[in-house]
């Protein structure tokens, strides 16, 4: 039994589950929020199970997850406006799915998250 067993998004990096991908590559998938707080709301996860910012110091890797993010809210026309790009951490952080993933929302004006 691994940690990526019964992973949700262990299962959409694969293709076992579904989900509306908008981007991907050898290192991440990016796909639409389920549940999405604002007209764009995408997740980027690594296609590797990683529990959490906590849990990683590759930080190629966490570059490159930031910079999709950003990428996907550019490409879809929100850099002057200005998007949120973040990575709940943990419990405090308010984390409920323990796959690491930043989450990119754009397109109404957010308040402060604390
Ligand atoms: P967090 O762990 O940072 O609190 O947020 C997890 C996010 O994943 C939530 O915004 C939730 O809507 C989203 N989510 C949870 N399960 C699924 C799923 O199966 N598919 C998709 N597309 N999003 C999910
Ligand atoms: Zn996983």
């Amino acid at each position: 039994m691994s940690a990526s067993d019964g992973c949700i998004f262990c299962s959409i990096a694969s293709g076992e589950a579904t989900a509306d991908r908008v981007a991907e590559d050898d290192r991440v998938v990016a796909f639409k929020d389920a549940h999405p707080r604002g007209p764009l709301h995408v997740l980027v996860i690594p296609r590797e199970h990683i529990t959490s910012l906590a849990d990683t110091d590759d930080e190629p890797l966490i570059g490159h997850l930031f910079a999709t993010a950003a990428r996907i809210a550019k490409e879809a026309g929100y850099t002057d406006r200005g998007f949120r790009v973040f990575a709940n951490t943990g419990a405090d952080g308010g984390q409920l799915v323990p796959h690491l993933h930043v989450h990119v929302v754009a397109g109404r004006r957010l308040g402060d998250p604390a």
